[in-house]
Parts: structure tokens; sequence; C-alpha cells
């Protein structure tokens, strides 16, 4: 809840199955999300940033406006594949968040992510 995540450029990627439900959530059509909601990245389509840096969807009372449906990646956080396979992102992602902890020993980092993303799927 502190919204650390949601600052910053290119942090969030978006799925059709993620574009899809927001657009319900939102009675939006998901054949404008992209235009209306992201930038585009080489490796897809990311939320774009309001004028405060933060998510389009951060409002100000720092809260996510799309919380029951915001993307697979908010909800994975920060337990996330490129973790398992590299998990020296670890510690440039715990540089930005409070609620990690860095220096994590490599081999039980690994252990537990990839037991987080068999658990819940993602
Ligand atoms: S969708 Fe919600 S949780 Fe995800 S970055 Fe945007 S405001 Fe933060």
């Amino acid at each position: 809840m502190c919204g650390q995540c949601c600052v910053g450029f290119g942090g969030t990627y978006v799925t059709h199955q993620d574009i899809e439900r927001i657009s319900d959530f939102i009675q939006g059509d998901p054949k404008d999300f992209i235009s209306r909601y992201c930038d585009i990245t080489g490796a897809g389509p990311v939320l774009t940033q309001g004028p405060d840096d933060r998510c389009i969807f951060f409002d100000e009372h720092k809260q996510c406006t799309i919380h029951p449906v915001k993307p697979r990646m908010c909800r994975a956080w920060p337990f996330l594949k490129t973790v398992v396979n590299h998990p020296e992102n670890w510690d440039a992602m715990a540089s930005a968040c409070p609620g990690m902890v860095p220096s994590v020993p490599h081999a039980d980092l690994v252990r537990i992510v990839a037991a987080h993303i068999q658990k819940r799927g993602f």
C-alpha cells in the first residue's frame, strides 16, 4: 500500500487478459485501452504514468483505483519469474521497495519465489 512500486516508467506490463479485466472494471473498450492507458516498449505495453510519475491508475489518496483487477504483475510482486531466472534482480527490486529484504541468499530466493509462483499460478 506504499505505492513505491507504482512509480517510474516501464514498470508495469499488461497482458491481454489484464487489458480485458481492467477494461471490464472501468467500463472501457479493450480496443482503446493501449492507446489511452499504455506506452509501448520493446517488451510490450506498460501502464503509462500520470504527471506525478506514478501509474495512471494510482490516485491522490495513494490507492490503486483498479485494485480488484490490477495487472498480474502487480498482484505477483515481488514473486516474479524474473527472480527465479535471475535472482540478482531481487536486490535491484529491493532497492526501490521498502517491503523487500535485500541480500537474501540466491538459493533461498529461487526456492521461495518458485514455490510462490506455483502456489498462485503465476
Ligand atoms: S495498477 Fe495499481 S498496483 Fe499496479 S502500478 Fe498501477 S496503481 Fe500500482
